[in-house]
């Protein structure tokens, strides 16, 4: 089902996307990262740009997909995108369009709680074939608490303490 997506070391494109996450932080973005594999080799790398870029729209993983767009429109269905966060309904559905089906992010978005958005659309389930995540989480949480508590809080909590 997966072909050669079995032999991809998820920990160590993970540290990549970690990588990203901390540059945001360290900026004053939300400290979230984004990298998106080919055949074992990272094809482009994104971070969440919300405050540097003034938009709500620039989320680690479209940041990464824009990068790539050109070479996701031929090989999108053999990439792989690593998340520092569970994708949210805006970047999930992009991941969806830009034709990515495997999905692997660090730690659980427990405020967006998408997995039961993707299980109740036929269209986006089928195209999610393999949605995985606890990748690095402690890393990931580490780095959200660090520059990001605020976010991190609601990611971990599911709403505001
Ligand atoms: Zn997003």
């Amino acid at each position: 089902m997966l072909g050669n997506f079995h032999g991809l070391d998820h920990a160590r494109f993970m540290v990549e996307a970690l990588i990203e996450a901390e540059k945001a932080g360290k900026r004053g973005d939300r400290a979230i990262g984004a990298v998106i594999v080919h055949q074992n080799e990272i094809v482009a790398r994104g971070s969440n740009q919300i405050e540097s870029a003034d938009s709500n729209l620039i989320h680690a993983e479209i940041d990464a997909m824009n990068k790539c767009a050109s070479f996701l429109r031929k090989h999108a269905r053999e990439c792989v995108i690593y998340t520092t966060v569970e994708p949210c309904v805006m970047c999930l559905s992009t991941i969806v369009m830009a034709n990515i089906r495997h999905v692997v992010f660090a730690t659980e978005d427990r405020y967006m709680n998408m997995k039961p958005f993707i299980q109740s659309n036929p269209y986006i389930a089928k195209r999610i074939h393999q949605y995985l995540g606890g990748i690095q989480e402690e890393r990931s949480i580490e780095l959200l608490k660090k520059y990001s508590p605020e976010t991190a809080e609601v990611i971990l909590h599911g709403h505001r303490i």
